[in-house]
């Protein structure tokens, strides 16, 4: 802009200086042209007038200071003081001559070959009808720039360069404002009103980008916030499989350090699944693949970006399954085994019944085979009852409502139901420890609390004892059951609190279990947040807590 500004004054500038020095010298010379006309003229009535009073003599002793032409009336030259009048041609046809004997007087002028001589013609009608013409040579306009020109150029080149300096501090003068006009914080109290408008504009546009930045970011910080708590991972990709987006969990799920290491999915460390996962969603096919991850299984779902009808990314969500997958293979592993449990009594009862009524046992034995389906039968509703009792804690099961329980005179109730069992072994029950009330599922605790007072009993030796103990600490509040039972080999006690896991199978069917009494007791804890605590030494007892 400086630079424009500069040219631009600086060719008004030469424009000015070039038109001004011609409309100079066209004035001069105007004025020169005036003044030579003049010299003529008086030089001319000064001739005529010494003619009239002496006659053609008159030239024979003056000096003309111009060249002095006398003609005739017909155009004859009487008399020049350059050349033979007697070789001159008829004058009548120039211009001065024909226009002095109509008018009085006639004046011309004509260029030289060169064009640098100007002859000037002044004609005057004397008082007899003859004429009489002064004539004179000068510079002609174009002689001037000409015999000037070493001035000119020098006015010239001084000019230009005042010019120059002038145009060059005028350009940065006037583009300073402009230059140092704060684009960020534009403000009315530039010197140029003219950019007031302009001004305007610019702080509102920057108010409007201000804000639109301050919307984006906040988006982007909600985006973020969303998408950096899922524990899903989560990529976005454009139709090169550049990642766009990514949120920690998916570099986490992909063993990515930084979001910087994963830039393309195409790049070698990305896992084939993923690629080709992303290639099929590129395509236009939503698609799913998992795939094993050390320990974990990991599932891709991407599904393509279609914008205007044309697929311009995908986003693919990153999950680990494992624990699905886990739960998948328990729900198999349950179901087949709830099958067995249940089919194993269904066919002694069914085969005890055959027999019967094919009247193939005898009467004195009939009592001891209804004791079998019975027994049978009551195992088998006992199985149903826990099944029940252990799908009720599932996850997906409707939640219960919490309520105040007191573990220790809940833990009471149960040891008295259960006191008449116990005596027939000769088993002493015993609660120690204090009131703790805690917030609960009065059902579930009690549940709980039976299945472990059962099992110690159930597991204890003739005349053993079990005490069950109720305690607050700082933080927790603990419920523990101890027996002096047949204990828990060390290689199971890892594996009792699973469903249908029993140590001893027959043994456990014998004495009524079902292999599901620790898994509710396991179960319901997790309902409670609680954890659970195994000691056990084979032959001695075993002490199972429950940690509130
Ligand atoms: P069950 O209905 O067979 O008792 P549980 O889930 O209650 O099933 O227990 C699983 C297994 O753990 C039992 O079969 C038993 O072998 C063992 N067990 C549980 N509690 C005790 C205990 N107090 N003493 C010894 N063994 C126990």
């Amino acid at each position: 802009m400086t630079f424009r500004i500069f040219r631009n004054s600086f060719c008004i500038g030469l424009c000015v200086l070039v038109v001004s020095t011609l409309l100079s010298i066209a004035t001069l010379y105007s004025h020169n042209v005036e003044q030579v006309y003049s010299d003529l003229a008086s030089e001319a009535e000064g001739i005529v007038q010494g003619l009239e009073l002496s006659g053609e003599v008159y030239f024979t002793g003056y000096h003309p200071r111009n060249r002095v032409t006398h003609i005739a009336s017909d155009g004859t030259v009487l008399y020049d003081s350059v050349a033979d009048a007697s070789t001159m041609d008829n004058h009548l046809d120039r211009q001065e001559i024909s226009d002095a004997l109509q008018t009085g007087h006639g004046q011309s002028a004509h260029y030289s070959h060169t064009l640098t001589q100007k002859t000037h013609n002044y004609a005057l009608l004397c008082a007899d009808g003859t004429v009489l013409r002064v004539s004179c040579t000068a510079d002609s306009v174009f002689k001037i720039p000409v015999s000037m020109l070493p001035t000119i150029l020098w006015v010239i080149i001084l000019t230009l360069a005042l010019s120059a300096a002038l145009s060059s501090r005028m350009a940065r003068q006037i583009s300073r404002p402009i230059n140092e006009l704060d684009l960020d914080h534009p403000d009315l109290s530039t010197e140029y009103k003219e950019l007031a408008p302009l001004v305007d504009r610019l702080r509102e546009q920057n108010l409007t980008i201000h804000r639109q930045i301050e919307e984006l970011s906040l988006r982007q910080r909600e985006f973020s916030a969303i998408t950096d708590n899922m524990s899903e991972g989560f990529l976005l990709i454009d139709n090169r499989a550049g990642i766009l987006s990514s949120n920690t969990s998916a570099m986490q799920l992909l063993n990515a350090p930084d979001k910087d290491s994963l830039r393309n999915l195409r790049q070698l460390n990305c896992p084939e699944e993923l690629t080709r996962c992303a290639n099929a969603a590129l395509a236009g096919r939503r698609t799913e693949v998992t795939m094993p991850s050390g320990d974990h299984t990991i599932c891709f779902i991407a599904s393509p970006v279609v914008s205007s009808g044309q697929v311009t990314g995908a986003v693919i969500m990153v999950m680990d399954i494992t624990e699905r997958e886990q739960r998948e293979t328990l729900r198999r592993e349950f179901s087949a085994n709830v099958s067995h449990e249940l089919k194993t009594p269904l066919t002694s009862i069914s085969g005890f019944a055959e027999l019967m009524k094919a009247g193939m046992v005898p009467p004195d034995k009939v009592s001891e085979f209804a004791g079998d389906i019975y027994d049978e039968s009551r195992r088998l509703i006992a199985l149903v009852d826990d099944i029940i009792k252990l799908s009720g804690l599932d996850e997906d099961s409707p939640a219960f409502e919490p309520e105040s329980v007191e573990l220790y005179s809940l833990s009471s109730e149960i040891l008295e139901s259960l006191r008449p069992i116990a005596d027939k072994r000769g088993i002493s029950l015993r609660l120690t420890g204090e009131s703790a009330e805690i917030k609960g599922v009065r059902q579930i605790l009690s549940e709980m609390i039976y299945n472990l007072c059962d099992n110690a009993i159930k597991y204890n030796n003739d005349g053993g004892s079990v005490v069950v103990n109720v305690r607050r600490s700082d933080s927790n509040t603990i419920l523990n059951v101890t027996d002096t039972g047949i204990g828990i080999p060390y290689a199971h006690q890892a594996r009792v609190f699973e469903r249908f896991y029993r140590v001893d199978k027959s043994h456990s069917k014998e004495i009524g279990g079902t292999g599901l009494g620790l898994s509710i007791v396991k179960h319901g804890a997790q309902y409670h947040n609680a954890r659970t605590e195994l000691k056990s030494e084979p032959g001695k007892g075993t002490s199972i807590s429950v940690i509130f």
